[in-house]
């Protein structure tokens, strides 16, 4: 029986785990479950799965949520330290990793320091801090399996012993598929209209607001191209984007043989989810076989005029150091504001880029400073808004 703790819970892939969960009572128990917001969704998970412990944030909401449960048993914490607590928790063996941007870095990162097995969604995690995040699975000996779709078809198109390096394996490159998201055919005039209802509408995944506007910018993938980077200790010229709107090919590794290998499937996170909670055994997912005479698939390259964000990515990946987690806040800041109607759709990567123009890059070798890069970021960021 594997205990499984959730941070994130409430979110799109917090119940898209849960709904594997529940179709294997016999493998996997729910140790810990962890919300931001939302505590009457928290409280009815609970009511579910009767947890050993529930985590919010805000220590108000801890009596909030004891007042929702009728039942002993579920020990309620608050705050960053709790996230980390129930990660790190000699009980729990594996950690599903599913909080939002950077607030999900800490709690994730107490995970791999307990070696444990973490299951990555949180991208933003090992963008910010990918080389110090990288080191700490190796000395802790944590297992590191990627939710992400395209990352999780990647690792599934590899050789088990990739580790050893991408050349060594007779990898000639990796290919990143990208829907192109619901702006794909816009003018530059259409996207400078665009609102947050329109992009929040993804053509083929339904996932939380935040990385629906990253899917739309194509901020999203830029991330991905980092998390790839990291993940497969990948050089950056060994990453292509590749445009491919149906969603249906998630990802293919090109060998030097001339062989091209795709994970294929319907787009649906329950099968990169319950493909790592199994990992290396294959479990049922719930989600209805691929039939290929239903599809037509297309395949373009990126247009970085019309999306910026792509560049800015992979530039800061290049650059290297604290500048991926200068991204990453100003990102989170610029999204938070299109949301918010503060900031039109294409001041988007003028905004990320202002802050990166602006800021300096140092050595991200510990987690201070690349905390301290993420909070002046933010200012930054914030004080830039203003302009708009
Ligand atoms: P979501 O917004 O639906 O859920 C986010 C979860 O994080 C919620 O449970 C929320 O309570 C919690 N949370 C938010 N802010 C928090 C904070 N400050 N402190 C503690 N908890 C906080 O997001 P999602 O779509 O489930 O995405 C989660 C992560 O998975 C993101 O990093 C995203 O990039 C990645 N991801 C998501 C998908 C998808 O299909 N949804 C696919 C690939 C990767
Ligand atoms: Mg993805």
């Amino acid at each position: 029986m594997q205990q499984i703790t959730i941070l994130g819970a409430t979110g799109s892939i917090g119940q898209s785990t849960l709904a594997v969960i529940d179709l294997h009572p016999e493998r996997y128990r729910v140790f810990a479950l962890t919300a931001h917001q939302r505590i009457e969704e928290l409280a009815r998970l609970c009511l579910r799965y009767q947890p050993r412990y529930a985590v919010v944030q805000q220590a108000a909401d801890i009596s909030k949520l004891a007042a929702l449960l009728h039942y002993q048993g579920t020990e309620i914490l608050a705050g960053t330290d709790a996230l980390a607590y129930v990660a790190s928790h000699a009980e729990c063996d594996t950690v599903m990793a599913a909080i939002v941007g950077a607030a999900g870095l800490l709690p994730t990162l107490a995970a791999v320091h307990a070696g444990k097995r973490v299951l990555l969604a949180n991208k933003e995690a090992l963008v910010m801090a990918g080389a110090l995040f990288m080191r700490a699975v190796q000395e802790a000996k944590a297992t590191l399996l990627p939710i992400d779709s395209e990352h999780n078809a990647i690792f599934q198109c590899l050789p088990a012993h990739y580790g050893q390096g991408l050349t060594q394996v007779g990898v000639e490159r990796i290919l990143l598929t990208a829907s192109g998201g619901p702006f794909r055919q816009f003018t530059m005039a259409q996207l400078a209209a665009v609102t947050p209802e329109q992009a929040c509408k993804h053509p083929n995944w339904v996932m939380g607001r935040k990385i629906s506007v990253d899917s739309a910018t194509l901020m999203n993938k830029g991330l991905e191209f980092i998390e790839a980077c990291w993940l497969f200790n990948a050089r950056p010229e060994q990453v292509q984007i590749v445009i491919h709107p149906q969603s249906i090919i998630h990802s293919l590794v090109q060998y030097v043989d001339g062989s091209t290998l795709a994970q294929l499937g319907n787009p649906d996170m329950r099968t990169p989810i319950a493909n790592a909670l199994a990992f290396p055994e294959r479990i049922q997912a719930g989600v209805s076989a691929l039939d290929l005479c239903q599809h037509h698939l297309q395949f373009y390259p990126p247009d970085e005029q019309r999306f910026p964000c792509l560049a800015l990515a992979r530039q800061a990946m290049q650059q290297g150091g604290t500048t991926p987690a200068i991204l990453n806040a100003a990102n989170e800041v610029a999204v938070a504001a299109f949301l918010n109607e503060q900031l039109p759709f294409i001041a988007i990567p003028q905004l990320i880029e202002t802050v990166l123009t602006q800021l300096p890059m140092s050595p991200a070798d510990n987690l201070e400073t690349i905390l301290a890069a993420d909070e002046q970021a933010r200012q930054l960021a914030q004080r830039a808004l203003s302009r708009y």
